[in-house]
């Protein structure tokens, strides 16, 4: 039990380092010298700087000037420490023998996780994939399925998983092309092409379609949650100018199809046979 809850907490350490990467991406900051407050820009001293801890020690507040600090924080931390305990019970659960394939192929895929934490919780904040992640994703699921197995020379390398990239990442793109990029971001055409090389045709397929049914879900319920709102809303008189959410609206579609990897890894769920 010792080395899921050293790995955790070396996850959550990950992750704060992650919530830096998200708010610094693009903006012109290096990812360098130290955190401040957004608010009052006080620096964060060791003590504040705890993954998880400081968040709840502080009661979501910033010590020098009380203004609130985004739930962001905590949620980025928990999830990569989890997504470390993941991928070491899928490589090592059944035992520790730590064979240079399966600690490379963990270390590829912990690489692989922080970077869909850092896509999709940019995407939920900016409404855009950012290049140099996905590119870099991209590269990995490459790497970890069409090289790697070359390179420790087992079998399971199957030349047709070349072709599961593409298989993956047309469909996104025609929609992407006939819509002028109103249905769909070319950003999520490139997710699509990373997962079908991680996970081959009929997984990357299975994740894609679980991104589907749970991303319509999601929409469907966000408007109809709306719809309540705005009638009770004309119910009682106060016709407050809110955001209304259409199926137009958008709602980045990335965290969803990150959403899938994850239940794919996690249940190793396979819809198809291909
Ligand atoms: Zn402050």
């Amino acid at each position: 039990m010792l080395y899921p809850i050293l790995i955790f907490i070396f996850g959550t350490i990950i992750g704060s380092f992650l919530n830096v990467v998200i708010l610094r991406y693009n903006s012109g900051m290096s990812l360098g010298g130290r955190s401040g407050c957004f608010s009052c820009g006080k620096p964060l001293t060791w003590k504040e700087l705890i993954p998880l801890l400081s968040f709840f020690y502080q009661r979501r507040k910033c010590v020098g000037c009380g203004s609130a600090i985004s739930w962001q924080y905590p949620a980025v931390e928990a999830l990569t420490g989890l997504s470390f305990v993941l991928i070491f019970y899928k490589y090592f659960g059944n035992d520790l023998i730590l064979s240079a394939e399966r600690v490379s192929s963990a270390l590829i895929y912990a690489v692989i996780f922080c970077l869909l934490i850092v896509i999709a919780v940019y995407d939920m904040r900016h409404k855009i994939i950012p290049n140099g992640p996905v590119y870099l994703f991209i590269t990995l699921s490459f790497v970890s399925t069409i090289l790697f197995p070359l390179f420790f020379n087992t079998f399971s390398f199957q030349p047709i998983t070349i072709l599961a990239g593409p298989a993956l990442f047309l469909p996104f793109f025609i929609l992407w092309f006939m819509s002028d990029g109103t249905w769909m971001g070319f950003g999520d055409a490139k997710i699509a092409l990373g997962i079908g090389w991680l996970f081959g045709l009929a997984q990357g397929f299975t994740a894609l379609v679980l991104a589907f049914y749970i991303g319509a879900a999601f929409g469907l319920s966000a408007i109809a949650a709306e719809k309540v709102i705005s009638k009770l809303r004309t119910v009682r008189g106060l016709n407050i100018n809110s955001k209304r959410l259409t199926m137009k609206s958008e709602i980045p579609f990335g965290p969803f199809l990150i959403l899938g990897v994850y239940l794919v890894f996690i249940f190793n769920f396979n819809f198809f046979n291909f």
